[in-house]
């Protein structure tokens, strides 16, 4: 079923269903699912909850959702949210947290992901005449293709229970960043009250992401997400593709992070190239190139059936499970005679 023509490194979000997916799919019952009565999606909610040991789950369309709803819920508005300066709710959900959740965004800088400690602390506050409360911290993991460490994850969740505050975990990527670290998706779970789970990137499903957390969080988000407009009628379909991506495609991941490995290691043979080994973690390869040809290096590999996001400060070129080991070969082959041809 993969597209044969294109070798596409630009996300694991082009991934195509699976067959398995394709022939799971039509297997679905389904039901309203605004009634409750979607079976395979309440199954499936409920599997995801157990695997990341929360209470409950709810089905959303994006990661954007996802996240807005989880912000929504946990600071009302005008209370203020610890997020990274680099994260995907300020870099990537186009000011939807001011829009859509009514939050003021604290922007706290990291070293590649990792806050500073005491640096975090001082930084929540109470709420006064003047100030906002501090009612959230978003962490987010996988951070780009960094895979943030275990011990650190719960350092910030000790922060942030000594001021009583609740953290998020935007895991878009967390099954990879539980591939890189070798642990399970629930010990990172377990330092956030909420998890947001993408299913249409690395995992292959067609479209969706979970939200999962305590009893009386996920109500409320089933609430919200029917205010925002994401409620959904039949949507067992997609709860069955969202089964194969969650119960086989998360076991799989390692491949694509051995394959990135492979990409890295013949993009260092090209003069030139240097790669950024301190986010070499997972499916992800960023690198820059010392040429001034490097800016008509997109178009290039796109005559040569190869598509990558444009150069913008680095370049990121990304494995998944429709591109293989020849194709990869194939598509750093171009590089090389881009640059030395
Ligand atoms: C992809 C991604 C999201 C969600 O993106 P959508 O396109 O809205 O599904 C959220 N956070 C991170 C870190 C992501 O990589």
């Amino acid at each position: 079923m993969s597209d044969h023509t294109w070798i596409d490194l630009r996300s694991d979000t082009v991934t195509r269903p699976t067959s398995a997916m394709r022939e799971e799919m039509m297997k679905a019952r389904v039901g309203d699912d605004v009634y409750r009565d979607d079976p395979d999606m309440n199954d499936f909610e409920r599997e995801v909850a157990a695997l990341f040991q929360k209470d409950d789950a709810v089905f959303v369309p994006s990661g954007t959702f996802s996240n807005q709803l989880a912000l929504m819920i946990h600071a009302g508005m005008g209370d203020e949210v610890i997020v990274d300066q680099q994260s995907h709710i300020v870099q990537h959900e186009a000011a939807a947290s001011s829009v859509i959740a009514s939050v003021q965004l604290f922007t706290l800088e990291s070293d590649r992901g990792i806050w500073d400690l005491d640096k975090l602390d001082k930084t929540i506050r109470q709420r006064s005449l003047h100030t906002p409360k501090t009612a959230l911290i978003c962490t987010e993991n996988a951070f780009g293709g960094r895979a943030l460490p275990l011990s650190y994850m719960r350092a910030v969740r000790q922060v942030a229970d000594s001021h009583h505050v609740r953290v998020h975990l935007d895991g878009a990527r967390v099954f990879n960043a539980a591939t890189a670290l070798g642990c399970h998706v629930s010990e990172l779970a377990a330092c956030a009250d909420s998890v947001s789970v993408c299913l249409s990137k690395g995992l292959g499903a067609p479209i969706g992401t979970v939200l999962v957390g305590d009893r009386s969080f996920i109500d409320r988000a089933r609430l919200n997400r029917k205010i925002m407009g994401g409620g959904m009628r039949q949507v067992g379909f997609l709860a069955r593709a969202g089964m194969v991506a969650i119960r086989t495609m998360s076991e799989r991941l390692a491949e694509d992070h051995a394959l990135a490995d492979q990409m890295a290691s013949l993009l260092e043979e090209i003069p030139g190239v240097t790669i950024d080994e301190t986010r070499r973690d997972i499916n992800m390869v960023f690198f820059d190139v010392d040429d001034p040809r490097k800016h008509r290096l997109r178009d290039y590999l796109w005559e040569h059936g190869v598509k990558i996001n444009p150069h913008e400060g680095v370049f990121r070129f990304v494995t998944h499970h429709d591109v293989s080991r020849t194709d990869i070969e194939e598509a750093i082959g171009h590089v090389r005679d881009f640059f030395t041809g």
